[in-house]
């Protein structure tokens, strides 16, 4: 053993129950066959290659049903890199050198990773894609990819990383994950949040687990405890919803359909605090007309939780590539041309997209607000709030995702109507850490007071400019930490469908006051680990 029993493993916490189980450490996979020339004619592994992109493409989509929800979606942005033509094309010009279909897939794609590489905004997507020629490669080579995990037990998987493929391979014997790598926004914390999995990620000491040992995966703690039982885990606070409404609107965020759907049948969200319209598009190779706009939008709007309803304009661009924009590739692209800043190339589509929703709008009677993505200055601001303005009768808003304009809150009065908090990439912005970068989950804690002190003036400034200020980031989707953004003085929080009642519970059990005076104690704080306790403990002995 070389743990000692009781020894505390920090990590960064995904949930709020925690589990005891056996560690299973999840090793990689099977070797698979050197890049050799073939003895094949180039038109046999051509076609022997076009069968293997079939199967894996096949078995994701079979993952993307058993995976269901969020991690569909993951699926088939996955699959389109898969069928990526630039990418076969490579791989075919390899293969008119001899090589065979396994070596040819695999060159194509370490040549995309190369021109890829150097940019950390792409290690997430360069990860994806290597994972995907290992697969295409093992179905060549007969090699099964399939995670070998128990059906039976308790189990907790110890792995740097889990990739998407991995994690819907999770069997019922899986109670809890643990990795080395993987911050907060990594694919492992969004599955095993979606499907109610604790689990620890960015936990550099777990590398000394060994299987057979016992741990405790305790989320609420961001901690793992070794030999520990569920005695030692770190309750969830309780919240009981004592008054009828919460301090302030808890929305819901949306995508699809079936979100909208879903947040309306299964929460009692307050309308939503974000639509991210460019999820429709995400594998779209034309663009879609106004008329298929307006149908999809009025659906979305008709089928959305009573409230108002806050669609943001398309958001492409870094991680969130749309095929029928033709976006360039960029070194930086998270410091590029996404966002509202695809007005420069793409003002027809913006446009469009705002008569789409105006005429939804009026098709449908709902209350609909709209906003732009990555505003940096007030100058933006202006120039999206007139065109809006001369195009529809909405509410209209920016998001405030960059130190920038979280800077000139104050002078978006009379500009704007509102402004919504994107936590996500205002902390990869204010902290220069990229938000897909397993390495530096610790900088993307929402408890970090950097971030904490920015929102106080963010809040601060709606209020003198006399305009809400709405927070839609996951951060907000930490029933305790919604209860500090209200204490801060933000004016709704619009959450992920799963976390709606646990954050209207948390908000609805105490008055503004009370919330107030956590976030003083919490402002106080000059870490994230004493930002978080001095609010969790400020709520247990309310
Ligand atoms: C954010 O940045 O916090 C946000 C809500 O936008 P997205 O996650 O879609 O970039
Ligand atoms: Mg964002």
């Amino acid at each position: 053993m070389s743990v000692a029993q009781g020894t505390v493993l920090s990590g960064l916490g995904v949930g709020l129950n925690s589990a005891v189980g056996e560690v299973h450490i999840v090793k990689p996979q099977a070797p698979l066959p050197e890049w050799t020339k073939s003895s094949k004619s180039v038109d046999e592994e051509r076609s022997a290659l076009k069968v293997a992109i079939a199967n894996v493409s096949e078995n994701l989509d079979a993952l993307g049903v058993r995976a269901g929800g969020t991690s569909a979606e993951i699926f088939e942005a996955l699959k389109f890199l898969l069928e990526d033509e630039e990418l076969f094309e490579v791989a075919e010009g390899n293969l008119d050198d001899g090589w065979t279909a396994g070596a040819a897939y695999g060159m194509a794609v370490n040549t995309f990773a190369e021109i890829l590489g150097g940019d950390p905004d792409f290690d997430e997507r360069v990860k994806d894609l290597q994972d995907l020629s290992r697969r295409v490669q093992a179905d060549l080579a007969g090699i099964e990819m399939a995670l070998t995990l128990p059906e039976i037990g308790r189990y907790v998987l110890v792995g740097d990383d889990f990739s998407p493929a991995d994690t819907a391979q999770f069997t019922k014997a899986v109670v809890g994950v643990i990795t080395l790598k993987g911050g907060p926004t990594s694919h492992t914390a969004i599955i095993c949040r979606s499907r109610s999995i604790p689990a620890v990620v960015s936990c550099g000491a777990a590398a000394d687990l060994e299987n057979g040992d016992t741990v405790l995966v305790d989320p609420v703690g961001d901690r793992v405890v070794f030999g520990g039982d569920e005695t030692l885990a770190t309750k969830a606070i309780e919240f009981v919803a004592l008054n009828a409404e919460p301090v302030i609107p808890v929305r819901a965020n949306i995508g699809t359909l079936a979100d909208a759907e879903g947040a309306t049948a299964e929460t009692k969200a307050e309308g939503v605090g974000l639509f991210r319209t460019e999820l429709l598009y995400l594998s779209a190779n034309t663009a879609p007309s106004i008329d298929d706009q307006v149908a999809s939008y009025s659906a979305i709007l008709a089928a959305a939780p009573a409230g108002p309803i806050v669609v943001r304009t398309i958001d492409a661009g870094s991680d969130k590539p749309v095929p029928f924009l033709n976006m360039p590739h960029e070194e930086n692209p998270s410091l590029g041309v996404r966002g509202y800043r695809l007005i420069q190339d793409h003002r027809e589509f913006i446009e469009d997209q705002l008569k789409s929703l105006e005429l939804a709008r009026v098709a449908t009677g709902r209350e609909v607000w709209v906003m732009a993505p990555m505003i940096a200055t007030v100058g933006e601001a202006k120039a999206f709030a007139d065109l809006a303005r001369s195009i529809g009768g909405y509410k209209v808003g920016v998001m405030v995702e960059t130190p920038s304009i979280a800077a000139m809150i104050e002078q978006l009065e009379g500009v704007v109507d509102f402004v919504s908090v994107g936590t996500n990439d205002l902390s990869q912005y204010l902290f220069a850490a990229d938000r897909m970068n397993p390495s530096l989950g610790a900088l993307l804690n929402h408890w970090q007071p950097g971030l904490i002190r920015t929102l106080a003036r963010i809040a601060d400034g709606g209020k003198k400019a006399g305009i809400s200020v709405g927070v839609c980031g996951e951060s907000a989707s930490d029933p305790a930490f919604a209860v500090v953004l209200a204490g801060l003085g933000i004016t709704s929080v619009s959450v992920s469908k799963s976390q709606v009642t646990v954050v209207r519970n948390a908000l609805s059990s105490l008055d503004l006051g009370a919330c107030k005076e956590i976030a003083n104690k919490v402002l106080a704080a000059t870490s994230p680990e004493a930002a978080k306790a001095a609010a969790l403990d400020a709520l247990s002995q309310l």
